[in-house]
């Protein structure tokens, strides 16, 4: 048995509660600081399988604007993000592009798709 606490910041609202979590051999075993439910599972997720929401741009071709900004509709994996920008990058779409348009349908298995965050107009 070896007991550790870590502390973390909770990241689910812009409150930011200051949680101290205990962890035994690697193992979720309790949480203080926590504010609400939310943040009690975010610190279990964050200690033993952390995920992430992934934002960037993906490439378009005739449209007013050579990029276009997107991010994922959930979170995924933490352990997958670099997998997922290499996905992310070599992805070119065709203006026009609509705010909310699925660019990838299912983010490296994910099951979470990839949308756009703004429209994009045809030149
Ligand atoms: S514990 Fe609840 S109230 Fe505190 S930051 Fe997290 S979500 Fe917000």
């Amino acid at each position: 048995m070896s007991e550790t606490i870590r502390e973390l910041t909770c990241i689910v609202c812009p409150i930011g509660c200051t949680l101290k979590v205990t962890m035994d051999d690697g193992k979720f075993v309790s949480v203080t600081g926590n504010t609400c439910p939310r943040g009690a599972k975010y610190a279990e997720t964050e200690m033993t399988a952390p995920r992430r929401v992934l934002t960037s741009t993906v490439k378009v071709s005739g449209g007013h604007l050579p990029l276009c900004p997107v991010r994922t509709k959930g979170d995924i994996p933490k352990e997958l993000l670099f997998e997922a920008m290499r996905a992310v990058n070599a992805v070119s779409i065709p203006a026009p592009v609509s705010i909310g348009q699925v660019v990838i349908e299912d983010l490296c298995g994910t099951g979470v798709p990839l949308i756009a965050t703004r429209d994009i107009h045809s030149v």
